[in-house]
């Protein structure tokens, strides 16, 4: 049978300690053991089921990382307090001094600046590459390089990574492949294309709510423990710990994420045909001017569509602004950054999220000034949310 991630979450079975049909949450930083032979084997890693202090796990995070592990179809996975907590611990872990990381040119502001101008300071070099272009990225691999990054779809070009070439690629080379999922959660399902980690901010579609950030990794029980050594797992000593009430919170939230995504792509579907008949430069990977649609179309899971990120050009970047404040003023979404909330958030890339990328290398990857980012909402009527974003469109001047 095909893998269906949001069946693997369905299928989980959690009671609370008193029968309660969601997870009792644990109120605890720290836990008794029985004997002190307990508290020992656990320290050294040994004592299933025990629990220690609660930056090590604690069980209202292990009931969420269990639930996102089911969805990306890995054997296990670490929640963090933020995506950011997620993905640099990942990478210190996987690399050190004298080695190297080859990654995608367009990814998140906040990943790029990590790998640019913070990693070099522990001595680790990156090589930023077209991921779209698997000769390219072999190119870039030396003999120092320990792991491959990238982003499903990129944020904010929207480009899709061919994760089974790169995984290729990475079992060749004998690197790992690192895989940032946030854009596409159910809709790709990198593990099982053959990345070796997945990570996420959960901050984003998976959570839902514009209420919270969080992040997870998903892979190996043994990547996992090592992440939480308590002598040298970067998770662990780095200390990005999500709150017990927060897991329980987005636990919540992700029993919903299957239909959110479909109407997420819907609504994306829906606005990104639209603009492109109208004639602006729109990019999203459900159309078929898309560069890599088929790509994309060859590792989804079909039923949860394109997702819910798409981008148009404006011209400028007072053009995109105008557009935004007067598409707020209506009512029709949110000027903010961030992605994944039932509204349409919506914010100029170049001018923030991505503001980390010097302005050189954001117009070599065709980062344009007047590019609007949008997070298509859960707009129950997207006809008529088109209605009135055409209007907002045509007032300044851009239609
Ligand atoms: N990865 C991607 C693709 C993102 O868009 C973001 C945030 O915008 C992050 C990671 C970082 O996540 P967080 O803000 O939860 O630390």
């Amino acid at each position: 049978m095909k893998f269906n991630p949001a069946d693997k979450i369905q299928d989980l079975q959690y009671f609370g300690e008193f029968g309660g049909v969601n997870p009792s949450i644990s109120d605890s930083s720290t836990y008794t053991f029985l004997s002190a032979k307990t508290m020992f084997d656990t320290f050294e890693g040994n004592a299933d089921g025990c629990y220690l202090y609660s930056r090590h796990s604690t069980p209202s995070n292990l009931y969420l990382g269990e639930a996102l592990a089911a969805m990306e179809g890995t054997e296990t996975a670490n929640v963090a307090a933020s995506g950011m907590g997620a993905i640099t611990p990942v990478l210190l872990q996987l690399v050190g001094v004298g080695e190297h990381i080859v990654s995608s040119r367009t990814i998140y502001g906040g990943t790029y600046a990590f790998l640019k101008n913070f990693t070099p300071r522990l001595g680790i070099d990156t090589s930023f590459v077209d991921i779209t272009k698997l000769e390219v990225v072999e190119a870039a691999i030396t003999e120092k390089t320990k792991v491959l990054y990238c982003e499903s779809v990129s944020n904010p070009l929207l480009e899709v990574a061919d994760i089974k070439g790169l995984s290729e690629l990475a079992k060749k080379y004998n690197l790992k492949l690192v895989v940032d999922n946030t854009f596409s959660p159910l809709s790709i399902s990198p593990a099982k294309l053959g990345a070796d980690v997945v990570v996420h901010s959960l901050t984003k579609f998976i959570n839902g709510s514009s209420d919270t950030v969080g992040g997870v990794v998903c892979g190996t029980q043994d990547f996992i423990n090592n992440l939480r050594n308590v002598n040298d797992g970067a998770s662990m000593l780095l200390g990005s710990t999500m709150d017990s009430l927060r897991a329980s919170s987005i636990l919540k939230n992700l029993r919903t994420l299957h239909i959110r995504m479909k109407q997420h792509s819907f609504n994306a579907t829906f606005l990104a045909n639209k603009f492109e008949a109208d004639g602006l430069k729109t990019v999203y990977p459900g159309l078929k001017s898309h560069p890599s649609h088929e790509l994309f179309k060859s590792m989804m899971n079909v039923e949860y569509g394109f997702g819910g990120m798409l981008t148009i050009d404006a011209g400028s970047l007072e053009k995109a602004n105008e557009l935004m404040e007067l598409m707020q003023h209506k009512n029709l979404g949110y000027l903010a950054v961030s992605l994944g909330f039932y509204k349409t958030l919506f914010s100029a890339p170049g001018s923030s999220t991505s503001s980390e990328i010097p302005e050189e290398e954001q117009k070599e990857m065709g980062l344009s000034d007047g590019l609007i980012r949008f997070s298509i909402g859960l707009d129950n009527d997207i006809e008529r949310t088109y209605a009135m974003m055409k209007t907002c469109m045509k007032e300044v001047g851009i239609l």
